[in-house]
């Protein structure tokens, strides 16, 4: 088993002030593979001062230099993405190839869209466009707290650390406690780029402790969280005696809206998209819209696209889908697929139980149900694993009235050969991003939502900005 119980602070690896373990378990086996702290408000403090004391030094560094040392920190992190994909694989589940491909790549592409965007950036521009007799000024906000979630480690991490250091600002990072073997790696990247001691600091443990000392910490400026819905409204609260700023990402029930002239493969891609890293993204298209005149045919093929999906522990290689992280989210999602059979929606493929052939491991059976209605718990609740809801419509009106109604509103998408008819359904959904005939937005885009999603956008210079305060300049 790893010991991995020391934090990063000031430039270096220090031992927890008081010793409390927390075991890191392999999804795949159900057994602990690493073990780490679980920090308390001493490692907190700590980790706070060292960040507040390299502050105003960072925030003077020539921002060309701050980009270097994020240049730096991307070829480090390219070098040694082997390791990272092993990490992330361990940790929570993802199969070891598209851990590499997908996971640690797309921590990859993150950093890219912020360096390629701040090389266009300028700290000082005209408040007023074309008038030199006033400015605007960006200033980096301060000390940061950034808290991460297991389902995308290298994806929320990268959101959040390089924009923060690219802006000026000094940070503490908490990963998640039942993810955090990859947050440690990145933070052994981050020391081998040789960033001012004080910089990027991290310390471990749960969201009760470590968390809530973060977001009520008095020389924190602003915390940036990605997690659920329900964590990001009690750091919402917990900052509001220090009247921080609170950027949040939270959970999702995306709505994908299939036309009956989408293309050939479009219900097969739709099914696969719900069920990529096991179904546990906040932007997983989780409730199909299906246009009638197409409903029994999208549904014989998504039974056979379901059936066929192939379950592996994370270390084998090949294309296939890994456990889900925990026993607890495990059981979570057994609950609300009971649920689906117990409202009467039509279970086609999957079910409760352990998916066959494993004895240990938190398998979930690839579940789709079919004329599931809006007052279901499948239709309302984010589920967070390989649970596919589908649905029939019978105009376009009625699809986008059922898609917008849910408290979330972060990925939508659509499916369809006429162009007019993606823009005008795009242009009505409620969320922050639409992804339309299976397109992904590119890397100069956001990352972020609407409503109970957060209302956060992270990536490029969208997410740079997130770390900057703005000041207006008169007779410059
Ligand atoms: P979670 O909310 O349980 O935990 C996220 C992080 O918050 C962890 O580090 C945890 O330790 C910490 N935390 C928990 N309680 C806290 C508290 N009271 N104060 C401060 N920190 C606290 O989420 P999770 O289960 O790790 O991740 C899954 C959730 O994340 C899903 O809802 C998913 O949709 C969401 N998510 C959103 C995005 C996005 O960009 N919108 C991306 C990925 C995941």
């Amino acid at each position: 088993m790893l010991d991995k119980r020391k934090f990063y602070i000031n430039g270096a690896w220090v031992e927890p002030v008081e010793a409390h373990d927390l075991k890191v378990i392999d999804p795949s086996t159900e057994e602990a593979c690493a073990v780490i702290s679980n920090g308390t408000s001493k490692d907190v403090d700590r980790a706070v001062a060292a960040a507040k004391a390299a502050f105003e030094g960072w925030k003077h560094t020539d921002p060309q230099k701050r980009l270097t040392f994020v240049e730096k920190i991307l070829s480090i992190y390219n070098r040694r993405r082997g390791e990272m994909a092993k990490a992330i694989s361990t940790e929570m589940g993802a199969p070891i190839d598209m851990a590499l491909e997908q996971q640690v790549g797309g921590g990859a592409f993150f950093i890219e869209g912020f360096i390629d965007s701040f090389k266009h950036f300028s700290f000082k521009t005209d408040l007023v466009k074309g008038h030199k007799d006033s400015a605007l000024q960006y200033e980096p906000v301060g000390v940061v707290g950034l808290i991460t979630p297991w389902n995308w480690p290298m994806n929320l991490i990268n959101l959040k650390v390089i924009p923060a250091l690219l802006a000026g600002c000094t940070m503490v990072l908490k990963p998640s406690e039942i993810a955090p073997l990859s947050g440690l790696l990145y933070a052994d990247i981050i020391d081998e780029a040789g960033l001012p001691k004080g910089v990027f600091n991290l310390v471990n443990g749960d969201g009760a402790g470590v968390g809530t000392c973060l977001s009520g910490h008095p020389d924190i400026a602003m915390i940036s969280f990605t997690g659920s819905t329900r964590v990001g409204k009690a750091i919402s609260k917990n900052a509001s005696d220090t009247l921080k700023h609170v950027d949040l990402e939270l959970g999702g029930k995306g709505a994908n809206l299939v036309f009956a002239d989408a293309r050939e493969d479009a219900i097969k891609w739709s099914v696969l998209a719900c069920f990529n890293n096991s179904g546990q993204s906040c932007n997983a298209p989780t409730r199909m819209f299906v246009e009638r005149s197409i409903y029994e045919k999208a549904k014989k093929i998504a039974k056979e696209v379901a059936n066929n999906v192939k379950l592996a522990v994370a270390s084998e290689r090949g294309d296939h889908l890994g456990p889900v992280v925990s026993k607890a989210q495990f059981d979570k999602i057994q609950g609300l697929i009971q649920s689906g059979i117990d409202e009467g929606a039509t279970l086609i493929a999957g079910g409760t139980g352990l998916a066959n052939g494993f004895k240990r491991g938190y398998f979930v059976r690839p579940t789709v149900f079919a004329d599931v209605k809006p007052d279901m718990k499948i239709f309302r609740e984010e589920i967070f694993g390989p649970v596919l809801s589908m649905i029939p419509f019978d105009s376009e009106e009625e699809a986008i009235a059922m898609a917008n109604d849910t408290d979330y509103g972060l990925t939508n998408y659509v499916q369809s050969g006429d162009k007019e008819k993606c823009h005008r359904v795009a242009t009505a959904l409620r969320s922050g991003m639409v992804e339309v005939n299976g397109k992904s937005l590119p890397k100069e885009s956001f990352f972020g939502g609407v409503k109970y999603s957060g209302h956060a956008r992270e990536g490029s210079i969208w997410g740079i900005k997130q770390f900057l305060d703005t000041k207006a300049i008169s007779e410059w």
